[in-house]
């Protein structure tokens, strides 16, 4: 198949495999699709990643194949330029430039003004009337080809330049006189020789194969295979390389060049926006070596800056350059990211992109552009990603503030919190309790910390990565959370800490950013999302085009409130445990789990049961007309055992039971492997009376809401944790008969269904004769994935890095489903489920709700719904539409 492309001048354009980004690179389709649509490309030609690939598959050499291929191309560029590679007279010279499938901007190695040499520089000299810009053009040359290609240190040729600046006293490059470059020349060539023992290449054929070996070559950097596994990037693609005519934007103050966005890739906002810089080459303006200029009056104007803006400058060029901006939305239909350069006045398009952008100008691009016509709805849902939604729904620091950066640790989750530091959750709790806001600053968090984290506006842990307690729980609660800045060490005993280099004590103020793992001394004010706008327009799309439901993960009327605002169609999950936890309970709930018999846990359970009913009733009257999936007690009893003296010695005091006694209770409960221990519906088996009162809790406020507003929500009882059909047929006959008694006590009735997690292998295999006992099947993956994998999520952060860095999991399967694994368990026990029970409702609850990933694989296999937390609530949404598209 054809290696080489030509492109602009009388190119045809006419192989379809041109226009394919695998064959020619991003650059390289973009380029000969503007040439083809009558934009002003510099002639060139494209060698596609096949030949880079074989290249570096064998033994790095060119066959002659390629070598006439490129010869013919070479001709190509000669014939549309009027000159001839090499000529001493009148030389071409071109550009040598990497281009892969997928951008890695910066990643990858281009060379410029190609063909230069002792003798051609004089003719370059003579024909641009300009000797000055042939040696700066020259000079260029050496330094970029010798770094790019030669492997020679660029810092040898920075200081010899410096050198010659400060002899001369000179600030800009632009100072340097035509003798002042050619003496550099000679310095550089020299430098060159010096280093390698052997001459600069003078021959333009060996510069031009050089610098494409050295393109092929740049494909298997370290930094380039860096960049791939951070971006999940193919390692197979190869780069094509582009060669091209140079335009020179260097040549005097009608010449420019420049990088500019056809809106504004921050806000979105339809105006132009860019950078240039007057007499200048291409990556000058990206390296900072001169403060490039803004493209237009208004930019300009805004900053308060002075230089003319490129509007002003060259107002032809500029008139032109906006007449291809709009020509190539047209065409693109999206926002491009261009570089452009302007040869004494005139217009040169050398690459054009889809531009990326903030999640904020994302949606507002997709919604103007619907709007303009370019695109339709469907395209508007499809170009958002979904996961860029989490930067928009949390309050976000006010990008003006200032920042005092005490430490850094892991985005845990994202989001801006201040408030005063506080190292317990009991603190957090009174402490949010009078009013304040603060931030739970611990070495690591558990499950006792929950109503402390609930109370805390964010979390700092000292300790933990990415999937630990702290994360985990705050992604779910939708506070923000730093984790693992190992630059925080506690002193509790002081009530003080030191972060960074920073001593603080308890009640000090600090601010997190979990978007990127920053802790600032002080409040850093913020700014608050915005959910009517272009994100609702947006949502109301999504939620036209996708099949699957969405659910929410709370238990909490707030998160309730919350996840009903971000467009929860109802509970997905509620935890019940999460309500045992709180502090004025935990006390009732430790005399229940210590009591010695059936007699002794009634007594606590008493007084658990109107709480547990206040906590539902107020639940679902914000849930009224919704389905609620509530997950009977689930976690191990030992998690719930008092460990601190003073917790045994309030329990004796309700007890009126010994503190040693408590303690050899305690010492009896403990458990080696609670995950997989005395849990889940184990639980409700071994102890029926709490699941009776946690049911009569449930259905009593079902009743009372009813009653009081007309309308109760649908509860769905679900039992966690079921392997056999037994243990549901069961549990499922102890909810229904205090169903009955309640419904005869009230006078009373309401709908509710019962099911069960499936989140045990077992279950998933006999989910076909678990489905004649329960109504829905709900996916705990988390477990399911734990169970599944034989890795408990608390302790994998040691190895599950490494695990998918060698690639033994693409992903962290705790964040995105394994498909491969987890997925078939999910896909047999709906297909068993739905055999023997066609209208089985089928859901997914846990982090993997919120992933988009495996939320496209819900839909695959036909799930009823998803479920996320409150702030993964759209994000869910858009993914489900994009799932279904
Ligand atoms: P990158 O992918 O790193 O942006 P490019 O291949 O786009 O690398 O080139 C680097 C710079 O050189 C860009 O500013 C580009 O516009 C400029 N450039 C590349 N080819 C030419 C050319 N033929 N004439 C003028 N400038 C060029
Ligand atoms: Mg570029
Ligand atoms: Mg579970």
């Amino acid at each position: 198949s054809t290696s080489v492309y030509p492109f602009g001048g009388k190119a045809a354009h006419d192989d379809p495999r041109q226009g394919d980004k695998t064959v020619t690179g991003g650059k390289g389709a973009n380029l000969a699709e503007m040439a083809s649509i009558g934009l002003p490309v510099p002639p060139g030609f494209t060698i596609t990643t096949e030949q880079c690939l074989a290249y570096l598959a064998g033994d790095k050499t060119f066959d002659d194949s390629l070598r006439a291929a490129v010869a013919s191309a070479v001709a190509h560029i000669e014939q549309s330029v009027g000159k001839t590679f090499g000529d001493a007279a009148d030389p071409l010279l071109v550009s040598v430039r990497s281009g892969a499938a997928i951008s890695m901007p910066g990643m990858m190695d281009t060379v410029l003004n190609l063909g230069l040499n002792d003798e051609t520089v004089e003719g370059l000299a003579k024909t641009s009337g300009d000797a000055r810009f042939a040696w700066d053009s020259y000079r260029r040359f050496v330094q970029m080809y010798s770094d790019v290609v030669l492997g020679v240190d660029h810092g040898l040729f920075e200081e010899a330049l410096e050198i010659t600046k400060e002899d001369n006293g000179y600030y800009a490059d632009t100072e340097l006189s035509a003798e002042e470059w050619q003496a550099l020349v000679g310095e550089f060539k020299s430098i060159v020789e010096r280093e390698l023992g052997e001459p600069f290449p003078q021959d333009p054929q060996a510069q031009l194969w050089g610098a494409i070996g050295a393109v092929f070559d740049s494909w298997d950097t370290d930094r380039a295979k860096i960049y791939r596994r951070l971006n999940d990037i193919p390692h197979d693609m190869g780069t094509a390389v582009n060669v091209q005519a140079m335009v020179f934007g260097n040549m005097g103050d009608s010449s420019a060049t420049g990088v500019a966005f056809t809106r504004d890739p921050a806000t979105g906002e339809r105006a132009y926006y860019g950078e240039y810089l007057i007499n200048a080459q291409g990556e000058d303006v990206v390296a900072g070596i001169r403060t490039p200029q803004y493209l237009t009056k208004d930019a300009r104007e805004a900053a308060g800056a002075k230089p003319l803006s490129m509007e002003e400058a060259m107002p032809d060029a500029y008139g032109e350059l906006a007449r291809v901006f709009d020509l190539l939305e047209s065409h693109y239909k999206d926002m491009q990211d261009i570089e452009f350069t302007v040869e004494r006045g005139k217009l040169w398009m050398l690459q054009t992109r889809t531009g990326k952008r903030t999640a904020k100008a994302a949606l507002k691009m997709a919604v103007d552009m619907v709007g303009e016509g370019l695109i339709d709805e469907k395209e508007a849902v499809r170009r958002v990603d979904p996961m860029a939604l989490d930067q928009l729904l949390h309050p976000t620091l006010d990008p003006k503030a200032k920042r005092n950066v005490l430490t850094t640790g892991l985005p845990a989750s994202p989001g801006a919190a201040a408030g005063r530091i506080v190292l317990d959750a009991d603190t957090a709790e009174q402490w949010s309790q009078r009013g304040d806001k603060v931030i739970l600053v611990r070495v690591e968090t558990s499950p006792e910390d929950i109503h402390g984290m609930h109370a805390a506006q964010g979390i700092l842990t000292a300790r933990g990565g990415m999937t630990s307690h702290a994360a985990v729980v705050a992604r779910g609660m939708g506070r923000p959370c730093v984790s693992g800045a190992s630059g925080v060490t506690i002193d509790r005993e002081a009530r003080t800490l030191r972060i960074g280099s920073q001593e603080l004590k308890e009640g000090d103020e600090v601010t997190l950013d979990g978007a990127n793992g920053q802790v600032m001394l002080g409040i850093v004010p913020t700014v608050k999302p915005e959910l009517a706008g272009d994100f609702g327009t947006l949502m109301t799309w999504a939620d036209k085009l996708r099949r699957m439901k969405v659910r929410t993960n709370a238990e909490t009327p707030e998160d309730c409130r919350m996840a009903r605002q971000f467009g929860a169609e109802g509970i997905g999950l509620c935890r019940t445990e999460h309500m045992f936890f709180d502090a004025g309970r935990i006390s009732a709930v430790r005399q229940m789990i210590l009591a010695e018999d059936e007699s002794g846990r009634r007594k606590a359970l008493d007084m658990l049961l109107p709480e547990q009913r206040a906590d539902f009733t107020a639940i679902f009257e914000v849930m009224t007309g919704l389905p609620c999936t509530i997950r009977l007690l689930d976690p191990p009893l030992h998690e719930f055992l008092p460990t601190q003296d003073a917790d045994f010695e309030e329990l004796a005091d309700a007890t009126g039971l010994g503190v040693d006694h408590l303690k050899r209770r305690a010492g009896e409960l403990h458990e080696f492997n609670p995950m997989l221990g005395h849990r889940g519906c184990r639980l409700g088996i071994t102890f029926p009376e709490i699941y009776e009162m946690q049911a009569r809790a449930i259905f009593e406020a079902a009743c009372a809401v009813q009653k009081e507003s007309g309308e109760a929500p649908l509860p769905e009882i679900m039992i966690p944790l079921v392997a056999t059909k037994r243990e549901l047929e069961l549990l499922r006959a102890l909810v229904d008969r205090v169903a009955a008694e309640v419904f005869e006590e009230q006078g009373e009735r309401v709908d509710y269904l019962v099911g069960t997690m499936i989140e045990l292998p077992r279950a998933a295999l006999m989910a076909g004769e678990i489905a004649n006992h329960g109504e829905f099947f709900s996916f705990g993956t988390n477990d399911l994935t734990q169970t599944t994998l034989g890795v408990s999520r608390d302790d994998s952060a040691r190895f599950l890095a490494p695990y998918v860095d060698k690639g033994i999991f693409p992903r962290d399967p705790f964040v995105s489903l394994d498909i491969d694994g987890v997925g078939q368990l999910v896909e047999m026990a709906t297909e068993r489920g739905r055999a023997t029970r066609p209208d089985i409702k089928l859901g997914i609850c846990g982090e993997h709700g919120g992933d988009p990933a495996s939320i496209a694989f819900c839909e695959k296999v036909g799930l009823d719904y998803v479920s996320a937390s409150p702030y993964r609530v759209p994000i869910a949404r858009l993914a489900a539409a994009q799932a279904a598209l």
